[in-house]
């Protein structure tokens, strides 16, 4: 676990609170002074997504859906609300064996 991954306790992305809110939706955080390099439109949002990749964070234009950014979460994003426990633990041997065997094919 690194000194940036400490400043949430892991408690935090296992237990949470049910939902009070009868609708749940995601805010779209806006990107001040970001324009769309397809359409040049100046809607531009951040907010977290989930696609194949798994829980990512994607920054979006909102009038063509061009992707500026896609990139993977970090805990500060709390995003998704749960992650396993040994998630940015150290893998095992046999398991950064798998890892490079899997890279060199
Ligand atoms: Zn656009």
């Amino acid at each position: 676990m690194t000194e940036t991954n400490k400043t949430i306790p892991w408690t935090d992305t296992i237990l949470y609170s049910r939902p009070e809110e009868q609708f749940i939706s995601v805010e779209r955080e806006i990107v001040p002074g970001q324009r769309c390099p397809a359409c040049a439109a100046d809607d531009v949002r951040r907010y977290p997504i989930v696609n194949w990749m798994g829980a990512r964070i994607v920054t979006k234009c909102q009038n063509c859906f061009h992707v500026l950014e896609l990139r993977e979460t970090v805990r500060e994003d709390r995003w998704p609300p749960y992650w396993p426990v040994t998630h940015d633990w150290a893998v095992s041997l046999a398991e950064q064996g798998r890892l490079s065997q899997r890279d060199s094919d």
